[in-house]
């Protein structure tokens, strides 16, 4: 089973052409956000947010049915942006570690 779904970022790690009629690739080393994951004869194709493939019809894909091999691609963890606001709030509203100094002699 594939632990990829929509909405993950993920990192190309090979973008090397294996069919002629895949003139679009993916940029090595750079993030992406998985759109679609569907299960396919002998693995996992991926559709991207920020980028079509090539269609078998030419062109970018507008068909639908066209995608990435899930193996050019590893999951990188990022904080959902709503999780890190959270995070963010409980840091502003944290007590402070150390005690405030108290006057001493008084
Ligand atoms: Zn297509």
């Amino acid at each position: 089973m594939l632990d990829l779904r929509p909405g993950d970022y993920v990192e190309c790690v090979d973008n090397s052409p294996r069919s002629p009629i895949s003139t679009i690739m993916p940029e090595g080393d750079r993030l992406y956000t998985v759109e679609e994951v569907r299960f396919i004869a002998g693995g996992y194709s991926l559709r991207l947010n920020e980028l079509a493939p090539s269609c078998y019809m030419g062109g970018p894909c507008t068909c639908g049915d066209c995608g990435w091999d899930a193996r050019r691609f590893r999951r990188v963890y990022r904080p959902e942006a709503r999780k890190l606001e959270l995070f963010k709030a409980m840091l502003r509203t944290l007590k402070p570690a150390i005690a405030d100094p108290v006057p001493i002699g008084n």
